[in-house]
């Protein structure tokens, strides 16, 4: 059993698993900051990191805090100087790197997380650390987060990132064979957009699959929305999110009768606020339309000019192709 508490009001080691991202304004810059948390929020962040980096994003955490709709995590290196600030400004967390910290800095931190009980992140990244093997990082990591426990402080969250897919998926089976904390994952510097997703769908969807991981975060460049997008689009492909609606479409081919990218992308942009379970079929033809997707709740099998439309691998009905798109947005409705 991982060890379980709260980051603010969102529980982590309880067997869920949630979505992190992290701003990129400037933190003193309190609107900006706080316009950027609230479309994370938005999108589906169920808690949100910020950088404070010295004082002046410290202080800024008070108006923070009292404006967020979701916890914060303060992300601190160095000098514990801002965390304390942080902390009595009512930060959720704490992010520390003991690879960049003096054990003082770090033991002031944990007093003042004591005091106002406030969990922390031990996140150790391996370029940062100088580290030659993810065995090392996910060592080095355990055994800063037990001189923590030492100092008499456990509500502690583990990382272990690197940029490197498989040395990621290592470091993270090391450190969950060495400890009963919830562990935050994630790849670093993942990368642009559509690289950084496939690799760290490839990090963080095979950790889950092997049951590690009790919150995580998709590193890109550019605009952090497209993070928590991301990771929810792992959550939902390795079943741990099931209360979405899931088009599964045909990849097309000579047979195809009408065009399913674009009627398929039309329903997911339509039903994407929906948090139900349905599973929608677009297939091209009929040949393997019924076959193929008799598992989904309801769909269509492309014909010449009129398709099938199927509920429960059942024939429903025939619409005219050009009425395709609209019958199955009535029927997602009526389900
Ligand atoms: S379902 Fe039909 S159109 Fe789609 S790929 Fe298969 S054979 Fe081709």
């Amino acid at each position: 059993m991982k060890k379980s508490f709260l980051i603010g009001n969102v529980p982590i080691g309880d067997g869920s698993v949630t979505v992190q991202s992290m701003t990129n304004t400037p933190t003193y810059d309190v609107e900006k900051t706080s316009e950027q948390i609230a479309k994370l929020a938005e999108a589906g962040a169920d808690i949100v990191r910020v950088s404070v980096p010295d004082t002046e994003s410290a202080e800024a955490i008070k108006y923070l805090v009292q404006k967020s709709p979701v916890p914060l995590v303060g992300d601190i290196h160095f000098s514990s100087k801002s965390a304390l600030i942080a902390i009595e400004n009512g930060i959720h967390k704490i992010r520390v790197n003991p690879g960049n910290m003096k054990e003082k800095e770090i033991r002031e931190i944990v007093k003042k997380c004591i005091e106002y009980d406030i969990p922390i992140r031990v996140g150790i990244n391996k370029g940062s650390a100088g580290l030659k093997s993810p065995e090392e990082l996910a060592r080095l990591t355990y055994d800063s987060a037990k001189k923590i426990e030492d100092m008499g402080w456990d509500k502690l969250v583990l990382a272990v990132k690197t940029s490197n897919v498989s040395e990621t998926v290592t470091a993270y089976r090391k450190l969950a064979s060495l400890c009963d904390y919830p562990l935050h994952v994630g790849l670093t510097e993942a990368g642009t957009a559509q690289s950084g997703e496939i690799k760290s769908a490839i990090a963080i969807g095979s950790l889950l699959l092997d049951g590690i991981g009790n919150t995580v975060r998709v590193s890109l460049s550019g605009n952090p929305v497209q993070e928590v997008y991301a990771a929810q689009k792992i959550l939902r492909a390795v079943g741990i999110d099931k209360r979405f609606v899931e088009v599964i479409a045909c990849p097309t081919c000579a047979r195809t009768c009408f065009p399913v990218d674009e009627v398929a992308k039309s329903i997911e942009e339509a039903t994407k606020f929906i948090k139900k379970p349905i599973k929608i079929a677009v297939m091209g033809c009929v040949v393997n339309g019924l076959g193929e997707a008799g598992d989904a709740d309801f769909g269509v099998a492309g014909g010449k000019d009129h398709s099938l439309i199927f509920r429960n691998g059942q024939k429903l009905k025939t619409v005219p192709n050009d009425a395709i798109l609209q019958e199955l947005l009535r029927l997602t409705e009526e389900f």
